[in-house]
């Protein structure tokens, strides 16, 4: 499936619109590469995370999953090799001042004027802050770059506490920060993010079924969640492409407007961080395999996915542009999982207040288990357009009628198609749709 070349446009415009991203500060002009999310689009990111958590920890009996903090002891960044190599080369443009990734750059020359370029330099992307009232050497730490670590220094917690056996894996969604160079295409490449992570613990020589294995268990993830199959693809990296830590590697990749980029990655990290780590805190890290009385430190299999990144994918996926009657209607073919409203009562006629408390009954009644929203405030063509733009699969619709015969209207966000159905079965309707 093509994608269209302004798209987006489109789908920034009717993010901001509709409540879904805000650019961050923007009452001050905004602050680069951070993004906020509003009322809608916070409530399609926590659905995310749950479908993902949902996928990896409850419905897997494997997956433990954690929450670390994001600011951790420096020594956690000299073991994983953030200190000494995560790091882009970058040029400067001597006219007009632009900076570049030297990877982007074909030539000594300016990409955007021409002009010249300084000599490259090596710059690390982690955001540096300092804990505690003096701010030296000592008291310097980072923002966490990635939410690996934070699995990896708890590796042994786990195991004890939760008496793991291997294989097994560690969870977790977080906020990862980099100070990134190039920000272009909206959340794709932001400097504050959220990751959802997971570290998979296996014997060494299985690590390799393992890889595949979970190459292709998140590959049907996204699909199983929406995103068509002609739109995701499989990009296993060249061996000068590999990460420092990494034996193989493949990406994820999804069909942005922009070209075919990185939704999420999945590593053989090989036993690499757990023997850094142990290196440097100076304590075993190891696993004693009870079955067999060997012991040994596994290797870890790490699919490792940006959560901003996949709620842009799947909206530019969901985007749907059509003609009906005329007009023409933007719709988000959400998931229903992802959806950020479940429904929406809309009354037919705002100015008939027994119309509109029967309308506002039906939609309390449905909050306690369904984010539902409730809406008066313009005609039921303007209410549909409003519900469709953020993809909202049922609207249901109070009319005269429904004052005497206990009827309203549910409306289908995708086929349009309306089923009249009794006031008391709604919220069963309801259920029944969202079943799994
Ligand atoms: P890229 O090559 O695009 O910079 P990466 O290979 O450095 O990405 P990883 O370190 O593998 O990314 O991070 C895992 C995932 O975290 C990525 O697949 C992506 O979904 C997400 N991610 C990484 N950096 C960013 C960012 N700056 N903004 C949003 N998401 C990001």
């Amino acid at each position: 499936m093509q994608q269209q070349p302004d798209m987006m446009d489109k789908l920034v415009s009717l993010c901001k619109r509709r409540g879904i991203i805000f650019q961050s500060s923007e009452i001050y002009g905004g602050l680069a590469a951070t993004w906020d999310y509003g009322p809608i689009g916070a409530e399609i990111k926590k659905n995310l995370k749950e479908a993902w958590w949902r996928s990896n920890v409850y419905e897997r009996d494997d997956i433990e999953g954690i929450e670390a903090a994001i600011l951790m002891h420096p020594m956690t960044w000299m073991a994983s090799g953030h200190v000494s190599s995560f790091e882009d080369t970058l040029a400067d443009c001597k006219s007009c001042k632009k900076r570049f990734k030297v990877e982007n750059v074909t030539g000594k020359k300016c990409p955007e004027c021409g002009g010249e370029l300084t000599e490259a330099r090596q710059f690390n992307l982690m955001l540096k802050t300092h804990l505690g009232p003096i701010e030296d050497e000592g008291s310097l730490t980072y923002l966490r770059p990635e939410t690996a670590q934070g699995i990896f220094v708890n590796f042994q917690n786990v195991v004890n506490s939760m008496r793991r056996k291997i294989p097994f894996g560690i969870a977790q969604i977080g906020k990862s920060f980099r100070n990134e160079i190039t920000t272009r295409s909206f959340t794709f490449r932001s400097r504050e993010f959220e990751q959802m992570e997971i570290e998979y613990f296996v014997k060494p020589g299985t690590d390799d079924e393992w890889y595949h294995k979970w190459v292709e268990e998140r590959f049907v993830w996204y699909a199983r969640f929406g995103i068509r199959k002609e739109n995701l693809r499989k990009r296993q990296h060249e061996k000068k492409e590999l990460a420092h830590y990494a034996k193989a590697c493949t990406d994820i990749e999804y069909n942005f407007p922009f070209g075919w980029s990185e939704l999420e990655g999945i590593a053989n990290r090989t036993d690499f961080d757990l023997k850094q780590h142990s290196r440097l805190c100076g304590k075993e890290l190891d696993y004693f395999d009870e079955a067999t009385k060997e012991r040994f430190i596994p290797y870890v299999i790490e699919p490792s996915g940006g959560i901003d990144r996949a709620i842009l994918a799947f909206l530019f996926d969901a985007y749907r542009e059509e003609e009906v009657k005329g007009e023409k209607r933007v719709s988000l073919a959400l998931h229903k999982a992802l959806a950020p409203l479940k429904a929406a009562v809309l009354p037919l006629l705002r100015n008939r207040p027994d119309l509109v408390e029967l309308a506002k009954n039906i939609a309390n009644g449905l909050r306690k288990g369904f984010k539902v929203m409730y809406d008066d405030t313009a005609s039921i063509g303007r209410l549909y357009r409003r519900q469709d733009e953020i993809g909202t699969p049922y609207c249901i619709t109070v009319d005269v009628d429904s004052l005497s015969d206990r009827k309203v209207t549910v409306r289908d966000r995708d086929s349009m198609k309306q089923d009249r159905i009794s006031v008391d079965t709604v919220k069963a309707y309801l259920v029944d749709k969202f079943k799994d």
